[in-house]
């Protein structure tokens, strides 16, 4: 029989791992309304939360922090003063949503309060400490968070977690004996002076390209005039770093002081530093001791590569499996909520990766749209499940150099870099997901210069995101003290950022892509004849 070429298995794979997503989506647990009365008690503050019927609870907290913390609607009450009077606020069209995942446990709450919607997540480690942490939430825990739905999730985020550590395994051999054989396969230390630089220009160029768009559609559809942005619990950052110090912290993570602990530690851009110096002192030392360096690392990349090639047959496994957990673990009702917002967020990244990268495929690379996207299909279906464009890198590699014929030479030093500095989608969303924050709190259009800081700060947080799901919504605490907006602001955007994740890593590593082929072009005549 035939076998089915990969891209189809891996598209088969997102159709299925989609459909099981929907089917074991455990949905919103609808709750009774409730009122809640808060006042001081001898400890510190008592809260009572009433349903029909009157039956109530009680719940002690000794400090306001802790209180705040259990019921962030409250937090607004303080405004008034400390509770001298006991407060009543009423809470309806209350909904729940679980997800158990195999390290943490992500309860998402939405209620309407004064007829507004709001939203909170509260996360633990696991079930026991979140009903150790928020006490109120025990029963609707025990009840729902533990039904065949949550046990489907944790399985399957195991499995896809499992082809992500196969990808990652091969990953930094990949690189290191890519990136030597590349750049020694250039022949002189000119010919790489040229390229990095032609790289680092369309880095810089592409990125900026994709925060304007992202700027423009997000002042054309203004979705945050008019949403209500609740305090959330879900700050993923402490947001103690600078713009500054994480900019110096890059430069110092250039230069590795132990190679060996960089490789150990994964540390991307040490690695990709070090073996960038290696293949050109390579170069510079030449001679017989040029030959055996380069016949070893060649050597080398021809076993990773085979690995590479054998964990990506097992790619429609693991994109299945994380197509499960991604569809099975989103709240339905959170995207009404935040409508607008996500389909801000996707359109700008659609015109990026359908209009602006593809023309600049077809004017500069002189290639041909349709054709390169369907050579980096499985690449980029598995960015889009995996949300990681560090473990999507070995497919990215191989995609580029079998499928779409790029040198090794090029692809082996655009990559990995890419994967580390260049992300499009990342700084696009960036750029939208701080606007919109800001245009909820404050009700109006953030001024042009402001957007301007965004705008670049957008783009150091990008470069400085690492390749790993969730990271621009950590590195977005850069931006919003870049304009002095509230951290807690994330608290209601993590509740839907898998599924923004997935879209722009895609973009992200797309953007690499289209990145080989440009500098493939101007690379000028190849140097000897030992690239792949
Ligand atoms: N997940 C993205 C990537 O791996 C980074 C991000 O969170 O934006 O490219």
């Amino acid at each position: 029989m035939k076998k089915i070429p990969l891209h189809y298995q891996i598209l088969i794979a997102l159709i299925v791992g989609t459909f099981l997503g929907f089917l074991f989506n455990p949905g919103e647990i609808t709750l009774a309304d409730l009122s809640l009365t808060a006042s001081r008690s001898e400890t510190g503050y008592q809260v009572i939360e009433k349903y029909a019927g009157d039956q109530q609870k009680e719940y002690e907290f000794k400090d306001r922090n802790e209180l705040v913390a259990n019921y962030p609607e409250l937090a607004k009450l303080f405004a008034m003063g400390e509770l001298e009077k006991p407060v009543t606020v009423e809470v309806n069209q209350r909904s729940i949503h679980i997800v158990d995942s195999v390290k943490k446990v992500t309860l998402t709450y939405t209620r309407s309060i004064d007829q507004k919607m709001v939203v909170t997540s509260y996360s633990a480690s696991s079930g026991e400490e979140l009903v150790k942490k928020y006490p109120q939430w025990e029963t609707d825990y025990f009840l729902f968070g533990t039904g065949l739905s949550q046990k489907v999730m944790v399985i399957s985020k195991w499995l896809g977690d499992l082809f992500l550590r196969l990808l990652k395994m091969v990953t930094i051999p990949l690189i290191v004996t890519s990136l030597i054989t590349g750049i020694a396969s250039l022949g002189n230390a000119t010919r790489f002076g040229a390229m990095f630089s032609k790289t680092l220009l369309y880095y810089l160029f592409t990125s900026l390209l994709a925060i304007s768009t992202g700027i423009l559609v997000v002042n054309l559809i203004r979705p945050g005039i008019g949403a209500e942005l609740p305090g959330g619990s879900g700050v993923l950052s402490s947001g103690r770093e600078s713009v500054g110090s994480i900019f110096l912290d890059m430069i110092d993570r250039l230069i590795p002081t132990n190679i060996i602990h960089s490789l150990g530690a994964g540390e991307f851009l040490s690695i990709i530093s070090f073996s960038m110096l290696a293949g050109i002192f390579i170069i510079l030392v030449g001679g017989k001791h040029a030959k055996v360096l380069t016949d070893f690392f060649q050597a080398g990349f021809e076993v990773m590569m085979r690995m590479t090639m054998f964990v990506i047959s097992l790619a429609p496994i693991g994109v299945t499996a994380f197509m499960i957990y991604a569809v099975s673990s989103q709240g339905i009702e959170i995207f009404k909520t935040l409508g607008w917002y996500m389909i801000t967020v996707s359109l700008a990244l659609l015109i990026h990766a359908v209009v602006i990268l593809p023309c600049l495929l077809k004017f500069v690379a002189g290639r041909s749209p349709l054709q390169f996207a369907h050579a980096m299909s499985p690449a980029l279906m598995t960015a889009f499940s995996t949300a990681s464009s560090n473990g999507t890198l070995p497919l990215t590699m191989t995609c580029v150099e079998e499928n779409a014929k790029v040198s090794n030479e090029v692809s082996s030093f655009v990559l990995p870099l890419g994967a580390t500095i260049n992300m499009d989608g990342t700084a696009l969303y960036e750029a939208v997901a701080v606007l919109f924050i800001a245009q909820a709190y404050t009700g109006v259009v953030m001024p042009l210069p402001d957007q301007i800081l965004v705008a670049v700060t957008a783009l150091l947080a990008s470069i400085g995101a690492a390749g790993i799901p969730h990271a621009g919504l950590v590195m977005m605490a850069i931006v919003l003290q870049a304009v002095g907006l509230p951290l807690e602001a994330q608290g209601v955007i993590i509740a839907v950022d898998r599924v923004l994740d997935m879209c722009r890593t895609s973009v992200n590593v797309w953007s690499d892509s289209c990145g080989c082929a440009i500098i493939e072009r101007y690379r000028g005549p190849a140097a000897s004849s030992n690239s792949t």
